[in-house]
């Protein structure tokens, strides 16, 4: 017997009538070098429906690839629900990323226009000739005074509202694709994940319960983790399906300005990579905010960060694990009260865990290669697979060879973790990041939470050196404080009772800064290379 419910389809155009019946009076606060400037959810609605109606004016095609390349903004906002909504599909480019990896993949999106933030044209406008199939070229004034180009492609996105008429907006197949994402990789060319209208309206659904972000009508949600990567870790859609208000940093992106922007507007949730949190801690640092919870996550959450907020800022950070093609966010890692009894040290320890996965995603552990599943005791530790409404099983045309799912249907992530009994996820490491020495495997993430914890220490990343004998040897690659010194015996020694005696790094190199990656994450790929030709010690 079949259920004799409705087959209504989950779709952001439902999500957006949702927000437009019933929260206009909600606002988007935008940042820009000018100052804030605000408008109702009643406004966006409006000019979402007349950004459908830019579309058609330009020819967009059916299922055509709306490109952006921007910051966190009121407009990107915008584009994020008229591009799906309208049937066609929304494609964030990373403004960060090489120019050879923007035209590879705005050329394998096949990107019909491209809506690009005044701020970083003079990024894009260099590569708009490599890009085969961008006809359109929309700039969206961000308050900087960069030159626009005098060219029959370009256009003014407020010109061109300004003149479009509201349209109806109604998608049919929820499994259709609403967007577009396309992932870094170290390795090869970037690859493109494809989210449909359903996926993203379940995941929209899984960030908003308790155990993930929890938000309501009540919060004020600032993501500054970017729009242009990973959708914002689905802030952008949760946020207003919520009816919270949404406060963007547009390009004012400095630690300072985030934490003022924080204070000023009475954010109650905010999410970003740690790199970004150590950089805001000292201008939030003892001062009355409202914040409720900050989520953080795209890489490990170093213990000691996540302590500092809690002395200093009053609240500990919120992890979250995830990946481009799961939407992102797959797990967090919110303490469950049979831990309300251990002292702070051991509450840390479980904060520091990627956590348990959400209703909707499945999590196992198994060898990557005989799939088989590995203990949930919280030692053994095996390759995190996932599988979910809101889990990729293949990329947009990938090349040859790159496989995501398992035959068996589970999405492999490349990540190596352990379970606990409740199967609770601890993230050991990235595959690729893993230290092996004398057969054995080194974590390299435990051994940074290690080293980061040394009051001195402002950063650490831990890469493996080829070692003749060993095979790999860690190396600790260490950012001081601002006016600290400090000697390689002196972190060896604090770092002995914390870890395995055969974990000890080989030795410790103190440098200037951790190099980074397009979104902000340590870049170990940049450390490897830079010590290739790193002297092992016998
Ligand atoms: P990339 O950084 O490769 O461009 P993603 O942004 O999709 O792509 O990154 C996903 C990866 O980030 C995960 O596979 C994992 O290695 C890492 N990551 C995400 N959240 C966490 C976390 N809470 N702890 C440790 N690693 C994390």
């Amino acid at each position: 017997m079949r259920g004799l419910m409705q087959d209504f389809p989950l779709t952001i155009d439902a999500i957006f009538r949702h927000v437009e019946q019933h929260y206009g009076d909600g606002t988007i606060a935008t940042n820009s070098p000018t100052g804030v400037t605000k408008v109702t959810y009643a406004e966006w609605a409006e000019r979402t429906r007349k950004l459908g109606g830019v579309l058609d004016t330009l020819g967009i095609s059916a299922e055509g690839r709306v490109g952006t390349f921007g910051w966190n903004s009121q407009r990107h906002l915008e584009l994020y629900f008229a591009a799906p909504s309208s049937g066609r599909i929304l494609h964030t480019l990373n403004i960060r990323l090489f120019p050879e990896q923007l035209t590879y993949i705005a050329n394998h999106a096949e990107d019909e226009v491209v809506f690009v933030d005044r701020s970083v044209l003079p990024l894009f406008w260099p590569l708009v000739d490599t890009m085969k199939t961008v006809q359109h070229v929309v700039i969206m004034d961000d308050g900087s005074d960069n030159e626009i180009p005098d060219d029959p492609r370009i256009s003014d996105y407020e010109a061109l509202l300004a003149e479009a008429s509201p349209v109806e907006f109604h998608v049919e197949d929820e499994n259709s694709a609403a967007s577009m994402c396309y992932t870094s990789g170290t390795t090869g060319n970037p690859k493109g994940v494809v989210y449909s209208h359903r996926s993203t309206f379940l995941h929209t659904m899984g960030v908003l319960m308790p155990n993930a972000f929890g938000l309501s009508i009540r919060d004020v949600a600032m993501p500054v983790v970017p729009m242009f990567h990973a959708n914002a870790w689905g802030i952008a859609q949760a946020a207003p399906a919520a009816g919270a208000s949404l406060v963007m940093p547009g390009p004012m992106m400095q630690p300072e300005a985030l934490a003022r922007l924080i204070l000023d507007e009475g954010v109650t949730f905010t999410a970003g990579v740690p790199t970004i949190w150590q950089g805001v801690l000292p201008h939030l640092a003892g001062k009355p905010h409202k914040l409720r919870d900050i989520g953080c996550g795209g890489s490990a959450v170093p213990k000691a960060l996540s302590e500092a907020y809690r002395e200093q800022v009053g609240l500990p950070i919120l992890q979250a694990w995830g990946m481009t093609e799961t939407h992102p966010v797959a797990s967090s890692g919110i303490l469950p009260p049979r831990f309300d009894d251990l002292d702070d040290e051991g509450k840390a320890a479980q904060r520091a865990r990627a956590g348990i996965p959400f209703l909707g995603v499945e999590a196992r552990i198994v060898d990557s290669e005989t799939l088989e599943p590995q203990p949930w005791d919280d030692q053994a530790t095996g390759e995190l697979q996932v599988r979910g409404p809101w889990c990729a099983k293949d990329y947009y045309n990938p090349d040859a060879g790159v496989e995501l799912t398992t035959e068996d249907g589970w999405m492999r992530t490349g990540d190596v973790a352990a379970m606990d009994s409740f199967g609770s996820i601890r993230i050991a490491d990235r595959t690729k990041d893993l230290i092996k020495s004398g057969g054995e495997w080194i974590s390299s993430v435990d051994l940074e939470n290690a080293i980061m914890s040394h009051p001195k220490v402002k950063e650490a990343a831990v890469v493996g050196i080829p070692h003749p004998k060993w095979d790999e040897r860690p190396l600790a690659c260490v950012v001081l404080r601002e006016g600290e010194t400090a000697t390689e015996e002196e972190i060896l020694e604090y770092l002995k009772p914390l870890i395995a005696k055969w974990w000890m790094p080989d030795a410790v190199e103190f440098i200037d800064e951790v190099p980074k990656t397009s979104v902000g994450k340590f870049s170990k790929k940049d450390l490897r290379s830079r010590f290739a030709e790193y002297a092992p010690k016998s």
